[in-house]
């Protein structure tokens, strides 16, 4: 009977596993018609100055409306866009959407927001990085002031690429620069501190933890202050209680994020939050 059960488990293991290498292939096969298609779309969560309480940016967040799966998460056809490199036309789409976005929200007299974008390890390498981003710039006709670009610490603190000099142009453009998911990689704030880096953005698994690990918030606590120490200023990821915004409050935590402030937004939402927030 042992025997039989062990044969079962594995069947059933082998077709989950079938199961997630032919979603896998199917998704990899429509990914490159998916922007022929225009299958993408952007959507935006705003970015909280948590003394004052007012709004002070957005970042886009890449959607895929899959004809036949629906919604697929980045979570999902990133990392297969990164493998096939189609993260690289599709970046450029993105980056130009939302320039352009931006532009038009700004030249309607909404309140001008500063636009993240995020950047992943292929678009990084890539040798025109700066030159490329510039031609975004002039392309949509927004400032550099209002464009930052978010990399995850794991790509920050690579030494390769040429990615500080391209950090450091990018900075004398007037971008700003932004470390994402900080927190969980392994760079030393030292590293970082030698990098054109205007915010590291706390990765949302120390804030979730708040409550519940003293460990998360003795860490965290020691991220904003030294962060201080080191002229940085500090996001916090995914604030979804008013718990969570107390605590970050009271330890001088400047900028937070998060579902208790608002989910991404598509563009019809964010154009209406934009209009509450009144003329610029
Ligand atoms: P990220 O840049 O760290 O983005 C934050 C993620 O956390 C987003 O997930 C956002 O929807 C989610 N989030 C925000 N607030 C909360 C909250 O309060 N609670 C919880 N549970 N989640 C929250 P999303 O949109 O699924 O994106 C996941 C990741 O995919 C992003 O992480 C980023 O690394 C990548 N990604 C998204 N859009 C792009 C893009 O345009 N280009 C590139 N290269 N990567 C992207
Ligand atoms: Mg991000
Ligand atoms: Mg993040
Ligand atoms: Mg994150």
């Amino acid at each position: 009977a042992a025997k039989e059960w062990g044969k079962d488990t594995y069947r059933f293991y082998e077709s989950q596993m079938n199961e997630a290498t032919s979603r896998k292939m199917e998704l990899e096969q429509s990914l490159r018609k998916a922007l022929e298609h225009n299958e993408f779309v952007l959507y935006y969560q705003p970015k909280y100055n948590l003394l004052t309480g007012k709004a002070f940016g957005v970042e886009a967040l890449v959607r895929w409306r899959h004809p036949k799966l629906g919604i697929v998460p980045p979570s999902e056809f990133i990392p297969l866009a990164e493998e096939t490199g189609l993260i690289v036309p599709l970046g450029d789409w993105i980056l130009r959407t939302a320039c352009m976005q931006n532009q038009k929200w700004i030249n309607e007299g909404l309140p001008a927001m500063r636009m993240a974008v995020n950047l992943s390890m292929l678009q990084i390498s890539q040798d025109n990085l700066v030159e490329w981003v510039q031609n975004a710039l002039d392309y949509s006709g927004m400032d550099p002031d209002y464009l930052e670009l978010e990399i995850t610490e794991s790509i920050a603190i690579l030494n390769e690429y040429g990615i500080e000099r391209k950090l450091h142009a990018l900075r004398a453009m007037g971008i700003r620069i932004s470390v994402d998911d900080f927190g969980t990689g392994y760079s030393s704030l030292s590293r970082l501190n030698q990098l054109p880096i205007d915010t590291l953005k706390i990765d949302r698994s120390f804030i979730r933890d708040i409550a519940s690990s003293e460990e998360s918030s003795v860490i965290l606590k020691a991220i904003i202050y030294m962060a201080r120490s080191l002229n940085l200023t500090v996001l916090a990821e995914g604030v979804e209680t008013e718990e969570q915004l107390r605590f970050l409050q009271k330890h001088l935590c400047m900028e937070g994020q998060g579902y208790y402030f608002n989910k991404p937004l598509s563009v019809e939402d964010m154009e209406r939050q934009l209009m509450i927030w009144g003329p610029a």
